[in-house]
């Protein structure tokens, strides 16, 4: 089983640390549908050199966009020796044809039903071309191979999902080419969801899921049961589950310390081209503001070059993110995705500028911009990080909190990713990732109650707090 890597994220001279943060856990789940007589060797090329020298019988290969032509570089060297090779991803079920030619059999969508009805038929000599998924659940999925996992080359080696997919639909998505012919949004059962927790070693933990408090019912059961656990963990949310209920006290009584939020655009016609319903009349403000008072922290995501965007966009979508106390920011360029409904309409308004996949990684222009040209674009893009992350910006933004232990966590966090890339490129080397992981617990410890006597520790900045 195969996660071939992009050319940036095996260079042997400079690692970013982002490629070294997640395990592979959609194989090692497939694998968890093996038997147990089959041997399976797991490789991420995102952290280790490939071994493809071996003739095993099946290969299995991940794709998305930017790795698809390694991925089938991959492919035609397997098949060349006769090996059985199948792809799956996001990527092949958003251009099956493309994906067909490398392979023997190709998986469309989720792969938790198709993939053990091709293990059976595979064994009796009759698996086919491709296997479309179907039947939704993650109700009865076996647990994850994490035995298969090379723990020590992550970061973050207890990354965990509990659920499939997001309840909405927003136009420059994959969720709904990857999901279509059914369910898009399901959860696992409670039961199951705790009990993978319990299988995980220390403290930290990160939810992959799109929309961890997409299902209220299932994120409040989930939250509940793991009160008392004594985890800190990050996840993903919606605006609009933060400002509904009190589902986010209690993610945060559970042990959440940080949550990635899609705020996208400031522009609201911007929102509403995209089909980003909801987020369109929320008060981001409101949920920034009660995200910190549980002591969580924001990590932002904007995407720049929408139509509606001018040239101001960057500086503006900066200064709101320092101003708002943003731990962290993720900016992308709009990306038209195959498969995707923004592809669609790209497409037909011939805006496309080419097909070459490996640029599809939301740092390029891809496409013909409408309000500002290609060029203000990139340097626009390039220019948001910079200035995010200048050591200025990142105490402004740290003293926005009105508690210290806040800001000191904060400009930890902030600076710590983004400031110390030589270091991360050392620790990546010398194969140490997961000796960090009790600084990482460390700096995501609650912040919201503190001090020996029970009071609020104040923040020094009282006057720009
Ligand atoms: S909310 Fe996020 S995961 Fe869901 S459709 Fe929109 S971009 Fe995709």
């Amino acid at each position: 089983m195969i996660l071939p890597a992009l050319t940036e994220a095996k260079s042997p001279y400079w690692r970013p640390i982002k490629y070294s943060l997640f395990p592979p856990l959609g194989l090692a789940t497939l694998a968890a549908y093996c038997n147990d007589d089959d041997e399976i060797n797991l490789q991420d090329e995102h952290v280790e050199e490939l071994f493809i020298e071996d003739e095993p019988d099946i290969v299995v290969i991940q794709v998305y966009i930017t790795n698809a032509f390694r991925s089938y570089k991959i492919a035609d060297h397997y098949r060349k020796k006769g090996t059985y090779v199948c792809l799956g991803g996001l990527h092949v079920t958003s251009l099956p044809e493309e994906a067909a030619l490398h392979a023997d059999s190709i998986f469309l969508g989720p792969g938790e039903e198709c993939w053990p009805r091709f293990l059976n038929e595979f064994k009796n000599g009759i698996a086919q071309k491709t296997y479309t998924s179907t039947q939704r659940t993650i109700e009865f999925i076996p647990p994850v191979r994490r035995d298969l996992i090379k723990r020590h080359l992550y970061l973050v080696p207890n990354s965990i999902v509990v659920s499939r997919g997001c309840p909405y639909h927003c136009d420059f998505c994959y969720k709904d080419a990857f999901f279509e012919g059914g369910k898009s949004f399901y959860t696992q059962k409670v039961d199951a969801a705790l009990s993978e927790i319990e299988r995980l070693p220390g403290r930290h933990l990160y939810f992959l899921d799109d929309h961890l408090l997409g299902n209220q019912k299932f994120a409040s059961a989930l939250f509940d049961g793991m009160q008392g656990m004594n985890r800190v963990f990050q996840g993903a949310s919606t605006i609009d589950a933060i400002l509904r209920g009190d589902l986010i006290e209690k993610a945060a009584g559970a042990g959440m310390r940080s949550v990635f939020i899609g705020f996208e655009t400031l522009n609201p016609h911007n929102l509403s081209q995209s089909n980003k319903k909801q987020n369109i009349g929320k008060n981001y403000k409101e949920a920034i503001q009660r995200l910190h008072s549980l002591g969580i922290m924001i990590n932002g995501s904007f995407v720049f070059g929408l139509d509606d965007d001018d040239k101001y966009v960057f500086d503006r979508t900066v200064e709101w993110g320092v101003e708002n106390g943003l731990t962290t920011s993720t900016y992308h360029i709009l990306t038209p995705y195959p498969g995707t409904r923004l592809f669609k309409q790209m497409e037909q308004e011939k805006r496309i500028l080419h097909y070459n996949w490996d640029l599809y990684d939301t740092r390029q222009v891809v496409y013909q911009t409408k309000s500002i040209t290609e060029w203000e674009l990139k340097k626009g893009y390039n220019k948001a990080y910079k200035d995010f992350y200048s050591w200025r910006n990142v105490f402004r933004a740290s003293i926005t909190h009105d508690n210290f232990k806040h800001i000191i966590k904060h400009f930890t966090y902030a600076g710590g990713w983004k400031k110390f890339e030589p270091l991360w490129n050392f620790i990546i080397k010398t194969k140490g990732l997961n000796k960090m992981l009790p600084l990482l617990e460390a700096v995501l410890s609650k912040a919201n109650k503190r001090t020996q006597n029970g009071k609020i520790f104040p923040s020094p900045f009282p006057a720009i707090a």
